[in-house]
C-alpha cells in the first residue's frame, strides 16, 4: 500500500502511527505546512525507511508563515520531494492569492526548477487555471502531482497536456463528481492518497492505509480488474522515482 499525499505528523497519535505505517505502505508521502515542520518532522521520521517528509509551505497559511519564506527558498536543494505547496481560492484566502501565495509559489518553482526538477505534491483548490499558468511558465520543475483535483473538465484536459499526474483518495473516488473527473484520468498518472487527518469521512480521518479502498473504488470507476490498479500505482510509483536525482 502507499499514500502520496498525508499530513502523517498532524494525526494525534502520529509517532505510533507513524510506525504503522511504515511497516504497512511500501511508500508514504508526509508533506508539511512550513519548513520548519519539515526539518523537525524528518528529523523525527528519519528512521522510517519508508517515509519521504515533503517540504511545503502550505498556501492556506503563507500570511502566517511569511517569514519562512527565505527558509523554504533555501531548504529546496536538500529536499528530495515538495508539498504541499500551490495556491487557494477559496473566498477566505482570496486576499493573499493574488499577492503572498502566488509570489511564493512562483518563488518555490523558480527554485525547484534551479534545482534540478523535484516531485511535488501540489493544491489548487478554486485556483487551478492560476496553479497550470504558474506550471506552464516553469516547465523544468520535474514532476508535479496534483492532489485531490477538483477543477473543470477542461482544467483537467490542460494540466493532462502539461503532464500533471493527480492523488486522489477515497472521499473524492466516492462524490459522483470526483469519480467522473478520475473516469477521465490517463490511468498511469494517478496514484493514491488520504489527505488524512484533515480528509474525514463518516466521523473519522482517512487512513495512511486506505490505498486499497481507493484501488477498490478506481476498478469501480474504470471499470478494470482491482488488481490491475494496484499494480498500476506501483509502477506509476517506480517511475516517479526513477525521476528523482
Ligand atoms: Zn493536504
Amino acid at each position: 500500500m502507499m499514500d502520496l499525499h498525508t499530513h502523517l505528523d498532524l494525526y494525534p497519535n502520529a509517532i505510533k502511527l507513524a510506525y504503522e505505517v511504515n511497516e504497512t505502505n511500501s511508500f508514504t508521502l508526509c508533506v508539511t505546512t512550513s519548513p520548519r515542520a519539515w526539518r523537525a518532522t524528518s528529523d523525527v521520521f528519519s528512521r522510517l525507511a519508508n517515509i519521504e517528509v515533503a517540504l511545503g509551505l502550505h498556501p492556506e497559511i503563507v500570511s502566517q508563515k511569511y517569514g519562512e519564506r527565505t527558509l523554504m527558498l533555501q531548504y529546496i536543494s536538500s529536499a528530495r520531494f515538495i508539498g504541499e505547496i500551490g495556491l487557494d481560492g477559496s473566498p477566505q484566502y482570496s486576499n493573499s492569492l493574488r499577492t503572498l501565495q502566488k509570489q511564493i509559489f512562483g518563488d518555490v518553482l523558480s527554485e525547484v526548477s534551479r534545482a534540478g526538477g523535484r516531485v511535488m505534491s501540489i493544491h489548487s483548490r478554486r485556483a487551478v487555471s492560476e496553479v497550470l499558468l504558474m506550471l506552464r511558465v516553469h516547465p523544468n520543475v520535474g514532476i508535479p502531482i496534483l492532489h485531490w483535483f477538483s477543477g473543470s473538465i477542461s482544467e483537467l484536459r490542460e494540466a493532462i497536456n502539461i503532464g500533471c499526474y493527480f492523488s486522489v483518495n477515497t472521499l473524492m473516488a466516492t462524490s459522483e463528481r470526483g469519480a467522473y473527473l478520475i473516469s477521465l484520468m490517463p490511468h498511469d498518472k494517478v496514484l493514491p492518497e488520504s489527505d488524512g487527518p484533515f480528509a474525514i469521512q463518516g466521523n473519522l480521518p482517512l487512513s495512511p492505509m486506505s490505498s486499497n479502498q481507493v484501488a477498490h473504488l478506481l476498478s469501480t470507476i474504470w471499470k478494470v480488474d482491482k488488481e490491475e490498479v494496484q499494480l498500476g500505482f506501483e509502477s506509476t510509483l517506480r517511475h516517479i522515482q526513477s525521476d528523482l536525482k
